[in-house]
């Protein structure tokens, strides 16, 4: 990875995070209250390679992240070899089970696969900051927040495009090559 090329631009994570306002908002899990089919809803809906999960939509405070193979997988082997998964079985990134009733169906538990710590930044972080944080942790993701609240995403790409316009030259060139 070199980083002889500095990225010496003034933007910030704002400027390059997902979505714009006119994009769809961002897509999210929450750590409990979700079901099967809903969760598979939003992997058939979308093609995001991963998902933040959040306490609650109301809170969009950051839990965690989870990646789309991982939760195809784990929800693809519950529905096959967990016993009484439904499709309104609850979907639990939680660490705690929560007390059951043996009227309501096994809930699906994908604490493991969730990520705790994923990179984060606030919008105000200079990009400058950002692209230097990417090359040196080697991520493919952060995420954006505000005052604790989850607002955006920046992938890679999202960086390498938004050097190409900046450079306005090849982009592979530059940051990650
Ligand atoms: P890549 O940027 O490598 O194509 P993705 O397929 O995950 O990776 O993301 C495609 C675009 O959607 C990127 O611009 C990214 O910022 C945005 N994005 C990624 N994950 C989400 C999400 N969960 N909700 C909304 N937008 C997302």
């Amino acid at each position: 990875l070199e980083a002889k090329e500095e990225f010496r631009h003034k933007t910030l994570a704002t400027d390059v995070m997902r979505p714009r306002k006119s994009n769809p908002p961002l897509s999210v899990l929450t750590q409990s209250g979700m079901t099967v089919e809903e969760v598979e809803r939003v992997i058939a809906d979308t093609s995001y390679s991963g998902f933040p999960v959040v306490l609650s939509q109301q809170s969009q405070r950051l839990v965690g992240f989870v990646l789309r193979r991982d939760l195809i997988i784990s929800l693809d082997n519950a529905r096959r070899h967990q016993e009484g998964v439904v499709s309104v079985s609850s979907v639990l990134f939680t660490e705690c089970n929560p007390p059951t009733s043996a009227s309501t169906p096994p809930s699906v538990r994908l604490h493991s696969i969730l990520d705790l710590s994923p990179f984060t930044v606030t919008v105000h972080t200079p990009m400058e900051i950002v692209v230097d944080i990417f090359r040196k942790l080697g991520l493919r993701q952060c995420l954006v927040t505000q005052n604790g609240r989850l607002l955006g995403i920046i992938t890679k790409k999202d960086i390498l495009k938004h050097m190409a316009q900046m450079a306005n030259r090849d982009p592979d060139s530059i940051l990650f090559n």
